[in-house]
């Protein structure tokens, strides 16, 4: 490796330029960097359709939010037959069944995070042609002249390369993209304001016999009994925030139903104003928001029935980063198209479905009061393929779309589809030698309708 010191060039603490001659370690039709929802989906659909796929993640296992993030419920929808449904079906099957909740929310699936590991590496491992690669982080796109052959990847020995014909940046905060040179957006369009950050944890050792299940400030659920009784739960964590007794911006404590009884999945810790690209800033929230997992279960156990004896069975590996880039696409998600339900010929998900749900970037609650309802929208194959990057494809949360269809298209269902479709359009295009940009939706909607989907 030559390492060379620009300091002098530079203000402040300068810089230093490196050269290394990177083994390429594996060659793929379709490389897939980032192994959560719409990662592990998109490897999934691309080695079903015929590819070598390498699939690539910089933790140890696979799962992303679901497992490292330890996010439960899984919520939204799309229309029957994708990669979800398959998904969802295999969790219930190891967990030997589980609740289901219908809340405002829809349909509300929670799920172990240790049942999610164990199916995510069986599906993962199950699929000959995929193989995954752990411990693995991203660090840059290969290129040969204006194409993106590849990605460069850490490694406890060093850096590697992974060749292949397709890329698909599944990273959540579109690291791969950007890498690549694509533009994006971050935050509100108004103000640049990021929805705020958390760690979710879950506790264990609840009485369901007294205790309450809340789905978020909308819930008029009511205190059962005690000293608040027939008091609303949403309106008693507003008042214990005012008198100090909540962190700082929490506003309410969200309970969700668990897959087990005595269990509920909180939701409820956050740090405002953070960037989600700084380092320090994400190393700063993790400090902000230990503290406050403590806080918020003592405010359960003091004040609501049922949460007395509860304990904190494990919380979040990774900070909860809700939202960040925002790759642009040739096309994109718009507020008109989730606000009306807007079809789309050209869909490479269809009948997409779940609130508008904008967690304040500025304080607590929600950012326009309360999450306002979408009507099942359509995702249209363009807001899936970077503008001016060539044989690259993204999927999951940092696909292209305004900031408020993004809280809408964030949830994992619907992560899972971009990326079932992502993998299917990077493996027709991987065998064809055709750009993401040349390939005509129809021919992936044809190859999605092969396969049950239903749109
Ligand atoms: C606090 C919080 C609560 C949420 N609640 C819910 C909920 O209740 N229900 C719901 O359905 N959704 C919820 N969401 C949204 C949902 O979890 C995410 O939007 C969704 O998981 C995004 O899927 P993804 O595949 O795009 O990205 P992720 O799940 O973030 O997965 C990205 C993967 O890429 C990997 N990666 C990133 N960078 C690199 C790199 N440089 N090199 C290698 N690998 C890399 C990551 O480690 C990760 O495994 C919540 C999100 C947050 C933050």
């Amino acid at each position: 490796m030559k390492v060379t010191d620009n300091s002098e060039d530079m203000a402040g603490y300068g810089s230093y330029s490196f050269s290394e001659s990177v083994p390429v370690r594996y060659s793929c039709g379709v490389l897939v960097i980032g192994a959560g929802p719409s990662g592990i989906a998109a490897a999934v659909s691309a080695a079903r359709a015929g590819q070598t796929v390498v699939l690539c993640e910089r933790y140890a296992f696979a799962g992303g939010m679901l497992t490292l993030g330890q996010i439960s419920p899984i919520l939204g929808s799309v229309c029957p037959g994708t990669f979800a449904d398959e998904f969802i079906g295999l969790l219930r099957e190891e967990d030997g069944g589980c609740p289901e909740y219908r809340t405002r929310n829809g349909r509300e699936i929670p799920a172990d995070r240790e049942t999610a590991k164990r199916v995510t590496d069986r599906l993962i491992h199950s699929e000959k042609n995929i193989t995954f690669l752990g411990s693995t982080a991203f660090v840059s796109v290969m290129k040969r002249g204006e194409h993106v052959c590849g990605g460069i990847f850490s490694s406890q020995s060093g850096l590697f390369g992974v060749e292949s014909k397709i890329t698909v940046d599944c990273t959540g905060d579109g690291c791969a993209a950007a890498a690549a040179g694509a533009e994006y957006s971050v935050g509100r369009e108004s103000d640049g304001g990021i929805q705020p950050m958390s760690l979710e944890f879950t506790l264990t050792g609840v009485d369901e016999s007294r205790a309450i299940t809340a789905w978020g400030g909308s819930d008029p659920v009511k205190i059962p009994s005690g000293p608040y009784a027939g008091m609303e739960y949403r309106e008693l964590c507003k008042a214990k925030n005012r008198e100090g007794e909540l962190p700082r911006n929490v506003t309410i404590v969200r309970l969700h139903g668990g897959t087990r009884p005595g269990e509920r999945s909180v939701n409820a810790t956050q740090t405002n104003g953070r960037d989600p690209l700084d380092p320090e800033s994400l190393t700063g929230a993790g400090s902000d928001l230990i503290p406050q997992i403590a806080a918020c279960h003592d405010f359960l156990r003091k004040y609501i029935p049922g949460f007395e004896n509860s304990v904190i069975k494990s919380s979040s590996d990774a900070i909860g980063v809700r939202e960040s880039r925002r790759i642009h696409g040739i096309d994109a998600v718009t507020d008109e198209d989730v606000g009306t339900g807007r079809a789309r010929p050209d869909a490479a998900v269809h009948s997409a479905w779940f609130l508008i749900d904008i967690h304040n970037p500025a304080g607590g609650g929600q950012a326009e009061g309360f999450a306002h309802e979408a009507k099942p929208y359509d995702i249209p194959y363009g807001a899936l393929v970077p503008a001016g990057v060539p044989d690259m494809l993204v999927a999951g949360r940092c696909i292209s779309g305004t900031h408020r269809a993004h809280a809408s298209y964030r949830v994992m269902v619907i992560c899972m589809a971009t990326g079932e479709a992502a993998g299917a359009a990077a493996a027709l295009c991987a065998a064809s030698g055709r750009q993401p940009s040349e390939l005509p939706p129809e021919e992936l909607r044809a190859l999605l309708r092969k396969r049950g989907v239903e749109m």
